[in-house]
């Protein structure tokens, strides 16, 4: 029986996958099991942040492997300490909590929201604003803050306790807080990713902030997609000129290991106490080693400006491609909108050349790996280029 036989039996269909069995990787370079090579510019939707298997980051973990694989949270480990030291000096924050995706980031920034209400305001100030074409996760309560009607079917009933409002209509958010009163919390992505690349205005990421301050509402920031680095600084916020209490990661945190991490400032920092969250896996000792190792490079001379660079570099081309009208994003967050051709259509025709991309919604989206070369860049493209020729 191939793999695709084998998998499709007993792996559930909840993926719409290419038929493509990936064996290997080296850099931005993918190998299927047939030897077919590819230039990844989709880094398993912006996780594997230094490529395919980097050298050091490679060391660090197999390292890790054989020092100590796992323990219980019911001990420390100096790897966990030396991480979560690191990531709150290079993103501010006072603390953190390690589970292992961003769904169960977003959890804990949830219930850091619904908790810091509680203790102050007691029950019944519990509602989260999010906005319209968010995508927060897929448990049950991520769903449900999830801004698009899409994702409300079939598992109700949903979490109760969130509102969604238009992203960039400060009015509109304005006139929800005045009027309903059991509002906590305000969670936006400051690029929405799977809602199709949607950069918010900076002012109103900016009027985000101050009506949580004014309100003493949790302002979280959901970073899964746009955090470490992606943007071309360590966290998006940067670049919107603000401090959200909250902060989320996951995807690119760890170079291709799953972590999630939720991120808190000094008013949210002791929220959650001895009892009230959990994760047997969370903080794992090889997660926080590939963790430190992309951490060791994002925080090396230059890295971040550079992926700025590429990130302008690859827009621009995009922008001067035939068949495609307009680019949206953020550093090595991309998305075109295509003038004839369907975005599903172009990755298939891509990955036939030897090209991995991502879509979302009606764009086609490139989250490359944050190492890739200027070179491996203008091949990406050249196949693109190709591919657009010719619808
Ligand atoms: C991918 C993503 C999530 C969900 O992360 P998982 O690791 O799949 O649970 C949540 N929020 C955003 C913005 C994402 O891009």
């Amino acid at each position: 029986m191939s793999t695709i036989e084998k998998f499709d039996s007993h792996v559930m269909h909840t993926y719409g996958r290419l038929p493509i069995v990936l064996e290997k990787g080296s850099g931005t370079q993918a190998t299927d099991e047939n030897g077919k090579e590819y230039i990844d510019f989709g880094s398993g939707i912006g996780t594997n942040s230094l490529g395919y298997c980097d050298e050091k980051w490679a060391d660090a973990v197999c390292a890790q492997v054989r020092s100590i694989q796992h323990t219980s949270n019911y001990f420390y480990t100096k790897v966990q300490a030396d991480f979560a030291e690191r990531l709150c000096g290079v993103t501010g924050y006072k603390s953190v909590f390690f589970g292992n995706s961003g769904a169960e980031a977003n959890e804990c920034a949830i219930k850091i929201a619904r908790k810091y209400s509680f203790d102050k305001y007691g029950k019944g100030r519990d509602t989260i604003v999010t906005l319209v074409n968010s995508f927060h996760g897929r448990t049950v309560t991520t769903l449900s803050a999830t801004g698009q009607d899409s994702f409300h079917n079939y598992f109700f009933p949903f979490t109760p306790g969130f509102v969604h409002t238009p992203a960039n209509d400060t009015a509109a958010l304005e006139k929800l807080i005045s009027e309903d009163k059991s509002i906590c919390a305000v969670m936006v992505e400051f690029v929405q990713g799977e809602g199709g690349v949607n950069r918010l205005d900076i002012d109103f990421a900016k009027a985000v902030a101050k009506l949580c301050s004014d309100n003493d509402l949790v302002f979280i920031a959901d970073e899964v997609q746009t955090g470490m680095g992606r943007t071309g600084t360590v966290l998006a916020s940067e670049q919107f000129g603000v401090k959200p209490d909250v902060t989320t990661l996951a995807k690119g945190i760890a170079g291709g290991i799953p972590m999630g991490a939720c991120l808190a400032g000094e008013k949210c920092a002791d929220v959650l106490v001895k009892g009230t969250h959990g994760s047997t896996f969370g903080g794992n000792p090889i997660a926080c080693a590939g963790a430190n190792a992309v951490l060791d490079r994002l925080t090396s001379e230059g890295f971040l400006d550079e992926v700025a660079r590429k990130g302008y570099y690859i827009s621009k081309a995009l922008l001067d491609m035939d068949g495609i009208i307009a680019v949206s994003g953020m550093g090595m967050m991309i998305g075109a909108n295509l003038e004839k051709a369907k975005a599903a259509d172009v990755l298939t025709a891509a990955a036939d050349k030897g090209l991995l991309i991502l879509t979302a919604k009606e764009k086609i989206r490139l989250l490359p790996p944050l190492t890739i070369s200027y070179e491996q860049i203008d091949k990406g493209l050249d196949i693109l280029r190709g591919i657009l020729a010719e619808v």
